[in-house]
């Protein structure tokens, strides 16, 4: 991929919308697959009272929209803003004490798992039925669209063309407790294929450290497929 490409994809401008400041992927097709769409706000002349504590709206208590959902709310009920990253808003927004939850979730995700995929980790990988592994570095992309894979070849897959994804894992430690990823599989359709091809990722057994970066990876795409799949049934 030449550097103009890739410049191309990850270039981003400013808009302003009703709600705030956003910050968005100049092309729409290099869009993050966590983006969401904002919502259409519920017409004013819809709810004439809280949607939440059932408030009446008048001079005093005035209407709000949470920018998550689009209901209508008294402040009380929609005073918090909370960072909403997957719309693009630069400044925290307002939102309902639902959507604040899931928000707070999310930035938390923002904050953490997501530069742990930024930054890659080592991984034996299998493409379909090859025998024979590569050990290649594995990231998403800069615009969280892609999987990147860099070894002796190269490879990217669009995080939209991946069906199915699996955590592997090994060990229930007795007495409770999370078992260890060690692995991952999944399956994506490859441009121009006409069957899902399948993926395997493996944590490496040899060094110590990229190994524990190899596992905080894996638990950081784990959190990134749930994202994906709430998105995609919502
Ligand atoms: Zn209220
Ligand atoms: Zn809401």
């Amino acid at each position: 991929m030449s550097s103009e490409v890739a410049a191309r994809r990850d270039a981003k401008k400013l808009v302003r919308s009703p709600s705030g400041l956003r910050m968005v992927p100049e092309h729409r097709a290099f869009g993050s697959p966590f983006g969401l769409e904002e919502p259409q706000w519920v017409p004013d002349k819809e709810c004439p009272r809280c949607m939440q504590c059932d408030a009446k709206f008048d001079f005093l208590t005035r209407k709000h929209h949470c920018r998550r959902c689009g209901k209508c709310f008294c402040d009380k009920c929609c005073g918090q803003k909370v960072p909403l990253r997957r719309m693009c808003f630069v400044d925290p927004v307002r939102q309902c004490a639902e959507c604040a939850l899931v928000s707070h979730k999310e930035a938390e995700f923002y904050d953490k798992q997501l530069k742990v995929l930024l930054s890659g980790a080592t991984f034996l990988v299998t493409f379909g039925n090859s025998e024979k592994p590569e050990t290649m570095v594995c990231r998403l992309s800069n615009n969280q669209r892609y999987l990147l894979l860099d070894g002796d070849s190269r490879h990217e897959i669009d995080i939209a063309h991946i069906s199915t994804v699996q955590i592997l894992t090994e060990g229930f430690p007795p007495g409770g407790g999370n078992a260890r990823a060690t692995g991952m599989s999944l399956r994506f359709a490859a441009p121009g294929a006409e069957s899902l091809t399948q993926l395997k990722l493996t944590a490496g057994e040899d060094a110590h450290a990229s190994r524990r970066q190899s596992t905080a990876w894996l638990a950081a795409m784990h959190k990134a497929t749930k994202l994906l799949y709430e998105s995609r049934d919502q």
